[in-house]
């Protein structure tokens, strides 16, 4: 879902540019504002949409996720320490998704891996990524699906 800026929205800071990795994410010479070069070469990394201070950058959704007709928005809240995606659909329903992000300030380092604790066994055969569920600020541990909730026939 390659992503676009909304020129209205956008003031010209430079974020989105400095951050983007597929180096896409340029400033219109003319109208000082930013603009998304090349949508096929994007990575859908969604570093731009979350480091813009403005919420001036969505992303299009695909067909199978939000069908035409929809709005993907992004909200950014550094105080919760969470990124909303809000999809709306054109017949007005909408569904929200929240992300937790970072909340690392600005210039702290992220420990290597190569610093960490080495894993125990039970560690390694866990399905659980390294840091999680901490590092996703999930107290209680991963979201568990009950078998019953899924609909007879997709469930095998
Ligand atoms: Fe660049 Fe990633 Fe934004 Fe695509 S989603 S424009 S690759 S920062
Ligand atoms: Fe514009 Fe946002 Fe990019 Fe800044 S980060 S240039 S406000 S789109």
């Amino acid at each position: 879902m390659p992503t676009f800026v909304y020129m209205t929205r956008c003031d010209g800071c430079g974020h989105c540019v400095d951050i983007c990795p597929s180096d896409i994410m340029h400033i219109d010479k003319t109208y000082r504002r930013a603009l998304n070069i090349e949508p096929n070469m994007c990575w859908e990394c969604y570093s731009c949409i979350k480091a813009c201070p403005q919420n001036a950058i969505d992303c299009r959704g695909y067909a199978d996720f939000a069908p035409l007709g929809h709005s993907v928005r992004v909200l950014r809240e550094e105080e919760k320490g969470t990124i909303s995606w809000r999809i709306k659909f054109r017949d007005g329903r909408t569904k929200d998704f929240v992300s937790p992000i970072t909340t690392k300030p600005w210039g702290e380092a992220i420990p290597r891996l190569a610093d960490l604790e080495v894993p125990d066994e039970e560690a390694l055969n866990n399905q659980l990524l390294c840091s999680e569920p901490e590092a996703l600020n999930i107290e209680t541990g991963l979201p568990v699906i009950d078998k019953s909730k899924f609909k007879q026939g997709v469930y095998y």
